[in-house]
């Protein structure tokens, strides 16, 4: 798949594009839910197709554990986890994006009130390798 997402935060302070998406899922982690107020839905994109087009200073890192949390200062939008070679995106911040949810990680983990839905595959804590 070869397109190009845009995304924006609360504010419109922060904007940013993704090429080449490679998938849409959710993390049930305890940190996830922390960090947006319930799972997050991701898009899995390499880092090296992410790139900030407005207000990159605006940016904020918090260093989660296992991956650092990266938000716009001025509203408080999620923006991306990073995950090293790739960056988790939240979803929500892209108008455009078509894809169908593809993975539920870390499920042990979920809201008791969080009813998951959909026929994508579920796995416990990450998928196997
Ligand atoms: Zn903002
Ligand atoms: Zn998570």
């Amino acid at each position: 798949m070869s397109e190009t997402l845009k995304g924006a935060c609360l504010c419109d302070g922060v904007e940013y594009e993704v090429q080449d998406p490679e998938s849409l899922g959710y993390c049930h982690c305890t940190r996830c839910q922390r960090w947006t107020g319930s799972s997050l839905a991701g898009v899995v994109v390499a880092k090296e197709n992410f790139r900030f087009t407005k207000g990159e200073d605006l940016v904020k890192r918090y260093e989660s554990e296992l991956a650092p949390r990266n938000f716009c200062g001025n509203c408080g939008s999620s923006l991306y986890d990073d995950l090293g070679e790739k960056y988790f995106v939240a979803a929500g911040l892209m108008r455009d994006l078509e894809l169908d949810p593809s993975f539920h990680l870390q499920v042990a983990y979920k809201a008791d009130w969080h009813e998951i839905g959909g026929d994508a595959p579920q796995f416990a804590e990450n998928p196997p390798a």
